[in-house]
């Protein structure tokens, strides 16, 4: 039945409702409450007020004691990039030394190849084209096929020291991949047998 008389609106959290009459708009729950439990509802605005104060401190101190790479990151950051460069200087190392050794057998067996062909040239001219020359000197008549012939025997020789003079052994670099190859030529004229 509709009547004036309303009761208050709120109940306890075990579900007792209040039988109370007197009423006013409570802004908080927008329910009809008596004094008492409009006061009761008040405490639990300041309950929270100060619940957020306390959290608007922390929040204040935590700001307060914020300092830049607190984690030292960098130090995590230098240590990377070092783990990075010893293994590079590793790598490096490695290679280096091994192209050295590389370079000194090489080096060894050309110097070996360049003993006998040197010999072999060495052989060319005093057993053949001197004996030769020794020979033509001591006739009276000068044959322009013997010439031609040392002249031949000359070229020959010749061209067989200046491969000796070169330097045979050759380095290249590949910068984008730290790959290096080193290369042996053959005395190739020097070595022909005549
Ligand atoms: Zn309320
Ligand atoms: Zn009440």
């Amino acid at each position: 039945m509709a009547s004036a008389r309303n009761l208050c609106q709120h109940s306890d959290t075990d579900g007792t409702q209040c039988t109370s009459n007197d009423y006013i708009l409570c802004p908080h729950c927008q329910l009809q409450l008596c004094l008492k439990h409009l006061n009761s509802h008040q405490d639990l605005l300041r309950s929270d007020l100060y619940h957020l104060c306390d959290d608007i401190d922390h929040l204040r101190m935590n700001l307060d004691n914020l300092v830049f790479d607190s984690s030292n990151q960098r130090e995590y950051l230098f240590k990377q990039l070092d783990q990075w460069y010893d293994q590079w200087i590793n790598s490096l190392t490695k290679i280096y030394l091994e192209k050295k050794q590389e370079i000194e057998i090489l080096y060894l067996k050309s110097h070996m190849e360049f003993d006998v062909y040197k010999d072999k040239k060495d052989k060319e001219l005093k057993d053949n084209l001197i004996k030769q020359l020794n020979k033509v000197l001591k006739q009276k008549q000068i044959h322009i096929e013997d010439l031609n012939n040392m002249k031949n025997k000359l070229d020959y020789i010749q061209r067989g020291l200046d491969e000796l003079k070169q330097l045979n052994i050759d380095i290249q670099f590949n910068n984008t991949n730290f790959d290096i190859n080193i290369i042996k030529k053959r005395y190739i004229e020097a070595a022909k047998v005549r």
